[in-house]
C-alpha cells in the first residue's frame, strides 16, 4: 500500500523509512513530483502545520485514492518559554542549517536559563485517508538539554538533547533508540495500529 509522506527532511524520512519497514507501505515522496513546492508553514501549532502539509500534497496528487501522512514536529524548551517549537527548522533564520540552529539553542539558554535545561520533542501527524477522512496523532519525548553537542546521528537537535533515563544524547544512542521512543515513532506506531485495526 502506498503511503504518501509529505516530507523533504532527509532525516524525518529515513526514521519513517526504518520504522515502516516491516510493514506492508511503500513510501513515496514529494521528491517524485517535479512541479511539487512545500507550503508555508503558516499555522501556530504543530498540528496546523501537519495540516497544511498533508493537504497541500493531498492537493497535488492526482489519484487520491491513496494515503496522505505529513509531520511537524520540534523540541521544546522549558527554560526559553516553549522555544524554539514550531519554530525548530528555522530557529537560526530560514534554511538555518542543524549546526546553526543548535548553536542558538546553546546561546539562548545561556541567556535565559542556564539551570533549567528539560525539554521535550513533539510530532504531530496528520494523515488523509483515500476516503478523504482526516486523522490525527501526537507523540512526545521528554529529555535534557545537554551542555555540550555529542554523537553524529540523527539529525536537527539530536546531539544535545538526552532522554530521561538516557545519558548518551539521540545522536549518540543507536538509530533503534529512535525508532521505538522518539515523539515521531510514537505518533508513527498510533497511525499503525489504526491502520491494523
Ligand atoms: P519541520 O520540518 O517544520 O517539522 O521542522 C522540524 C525541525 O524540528 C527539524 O528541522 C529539527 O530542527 C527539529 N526536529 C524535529 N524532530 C527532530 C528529531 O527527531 N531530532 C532532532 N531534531 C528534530
Amino acid at each position: 500500500m502506498d503511503l504518501w509522506i509529505a516530507t523533504s527532511n532527509a532525516g524525518k524520512l529515513k526514521e519513517f523509512q526504518n520504522m515502516a519497514m516491516s510493514s506492508s507501505l511503500k513510501i513515496r515522496t514529494p521528491k517524485e513530483l517535479d512541479f511539487y513546492t512545500s507550503p508555508e508553514e503558516t499555522g501556530d501549532t504543530f498540528l496546523a502545520n501537519a495540516k497544511i502539509k498533508a493537504q497541500s500534497l493531498h492537493k497535488s496528487l492526482s489519484d487520491k485514492n491513496t494515503w496522505v501522512l505529513a509531520e511537524d514536529s520540534g523540541l521544546v524548551v522549558d527554560g526559553l518559554d516553549g522555544l524554539p517549537g514550531i519554530h525548530s527548522a528555522r530557529y537560526a533564520g530560514p534554511n538555518a542549517r542543524d549546526s546553526e540552529n543548535n548553536a542558538k539553542l546553546f546561546k539562548m539558554m545561556g541567556f535565559k536559563s542556564p539551570t533549567n535545561r528539560s525539554a521535550h520533542f513533539h510530532c504531530s501527524i496528520f494523515v488523509i485517508t483515500p476516503e478523504g477522512k482526516e486523522l490525527h496523532y501526537e507523540g512526545k519525548i521528554e529529555g535534557t538539554i545537554g551542555k555540550k553537542l555529542a554523537g553524529t546521528g540523527g539529525f536537527g537537535y539530536d546531539p544535545l538533547f538526552i532522554p530521561n533515563g538516557e545519558t548518551k544524547t539521540l545522536a549518540e544512542l543507536d538509530p533503534s533508540f529512535k525508532s521505538k521512543n522518539s515523539h515521531r515513532s510514537k505518533a508513527f506506531k498510533l497511525f499503525l495500529a489504526d491502520l491494523k485495526a
